[in-house]
C-alpha cells in the first residue's frame, strides 16, 4: 500500500505517519511545506525507515503535486495539510483560503489526473481521503451532537475554509467520480501537539509557573479525541470507508475548557507536590470573537459500521499526554522559544 499523505509534519499527519509506517508498514510519501506548525523532529521514529520519504512542497503547487504523484504513484492519499489555528485564522485568513481552499482544490485537480490515468482496477481502489473538522458544522446549545448530516454553519475563519475544501471534496467525488471520503472530527490532542494549542500551552505555562489564560469564562465545552485514537479511525476510514460518504470522528469526552485546565493542574500537582496547586495561575481573559459555545460528535456512524472506537478516554489520554510533554522537552523547547511571545502564552486556542 502506497499512501500519500499531506501535512505529515503537523500534529496529526505525523501521528498518521507514524501509524502508517510503523504499524501498518505502508509505504508513506509525507508531502508538506513545513510551516511553522511543521516539523520533522515529531517524525524521528520514522526517519531513515525504507517505508518512508519525505517532500517539501507547497500544496497549492500544481506542478510539484503532479510530479509527486507520477513519481510516487498512490493507491490513497490522506490529506491533511491545512492552517489549523483558529487564533490565527482571526489575525489572518488569507493563509487559510490559500492552503485549505486552494490547496485543497490544487491536490484534488492533481489527484484527479493522476486518477484518470490508472487502469480500472486500480481506479475502483484508489481513495481520497479529506480530513476535516467538526467546528464546520458550528455551535451546538446544551444538547445535541454533530451528526454527519447536521447542516454546515462554520463561525471562524478556520472553519469557513475547512467547510470550503470539504465542499470541493464532496464536489469531486459527485462530479468527475474521484473515489473520495470526507471525516471530520472533534479536537485531538497528545505527544507533539504545537505548544501553541491549549493542552501543551497550559502543560507548559504551568510547569514554568507562567498564568494560563483561559479564554472568557471557561465554560465552552469540546469533544477531545486522543491522537492516536484519530489515526487510527483515519486508516480504518481510508480503507474501507464507503466512497462518497462522510464519518464523523469522536471519543465521546465532552468537558469545559476550565475543566481541563484544573486536570492538567491536579496531575502536576500530583508531581509537583512543592509547587502546587498550579491551578491558581489561571488567569481569565476576553473571550476570542465567534467563540462557538460546545461541539460534541456523535461517532455512531464509525462506531457500528466500521467498528472503530477510542481506546483512550479523556482520563488516561491527558494523563498520557502530560507525561509525554515532561519526558520530550527536546521536542518542544525549541519551538517554544522559536514562537514564545504574543502568540504563545496570551492567546489559547482549544482547537
Ligand atoms: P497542524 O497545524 O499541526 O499541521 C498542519 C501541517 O500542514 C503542518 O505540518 C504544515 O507544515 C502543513 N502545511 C500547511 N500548509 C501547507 C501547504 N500549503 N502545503 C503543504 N503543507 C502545508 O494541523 P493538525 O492539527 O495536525 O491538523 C491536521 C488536519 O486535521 C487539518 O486539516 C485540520 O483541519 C484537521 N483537524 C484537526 C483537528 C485538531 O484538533 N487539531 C481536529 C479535526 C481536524
Amino acid at each position: 500500500m502506497r499512501v500519500f499523505v499531506t501535512g505529515g509534519a503537523g500534529f496529526i499527519g505525523s501521528a498518521v505517519v507514524r501509524h502508517l509506517v510503523l504499524q501498518k508498514g505502508y509505504d508513506v510519501l509525507n508531502v508538506d511545506k513545513l510551516t511553522y506548525a511543521g516539523t520533522l523532529t515529531s517524525l524521528t521514529s520514522v526517519d531513515g525507515n525504507p517505508l518512508y520519504r519525505f517532500l517539501k512542497a507547497d500544496i497549492c503547487d500544481a506542478r510539484a503535486m503532479a510530479e509527486a504523484f507520477e513519481s510516487f504513484k498512490p493507491d490513497r492519499v490522506m490529506h491533511l495539510a491545512a492552517e489549523s489555528h483558529v487564533d490565527r485564522s482571526i489575525t489572518g485568513a488569507r493563509d487559510f483560503v490559500e492552503t485549505n481552499v486552494l490547496g485543497t482544490f490544487t491536490l484534488l485537480e492533481s489527484a484527479r489526473a493522476y486518477w484518470q490515468g490508472l487502469d480500472v482496477e486500480a481506479k475502483d481502489a484508489f481513495r481520497f481521503l479529506h480530513v476535516s473538522t467538526d467546528e464546520v458544522y458550528g455551535s451546538l446549545g446544551d444538547d445535541g451532537l454533530f451528526e454527519e448530516t447536521t447542516p454546515y454553519d462554520p463561525s471562524s475563519p478556520y472553519s469557513a475554509s475547512k467547510a470550503a475544501s470539504d465542499h470541493l471534496a464532496k464536489a469531486w467525488q459527485r462530479t468527475y467520480g474521484l473515489p473520495v471520503v470526507v471525516s471530520n472530527c472533534s479536537n485531538n490532542y497528545g505527544p507533539f501537539h504545537f505548544p501553541e494549542k491549549l493542552i501543551p500551552l497550559m502543560i507548559l505555562s504551568a510547569l514554568e509557573g507562567k498564568p494560563l489564560p483561559v479564554y472568557g469564562n471557561g465554560i465552552n465545552i469540546r469533544d477531545w479525541l486522543f491522537v492516536e485514537d484519530h489515526a487510527r479511525a483515519l486508516d480504518i476510514i481510508a480503507e474501507r470507508g464507503r466512497v462518497g460518504e462522510t464519518y464523523n470522528v469522536g471519543g465521546r469526552n465532552e468537558r469545559r475548557n476550565i475543566d481541563v485546565v484544573m486536570r492538567i493542574c491536579s496531575i502536576l500537582d500530583g508531581i509537583y507536590p512543592d509547587r502546587s496547586p498550579h491551578g491558581k495561575l489561571v488567569t481569565y481573559v476576553q473571550d476570542r470573537p465567534g467563540h462557538d459555545a460546545r461541539y460534541a460528535i456523535d461517532a455512531t456512524k464509525l462506531e457500528t459500521e466500521l467498528g472503530w472506537k477510542a481506546i483512550e478516554n479523556f482520563d488516561t489520554g491527558i494523563e498520557k499526554t502530560v507525561r509525554w510533554y515532561l519526558e520530550n522537552e527536546w521536542w518542544w523547547a525549541p519551538l517554544r522559544r522559536k514562537y514564545d511571545g504574543n502568540r504563545l502564552g496570551v492567546l489559547n486556542s482549544a482547537n
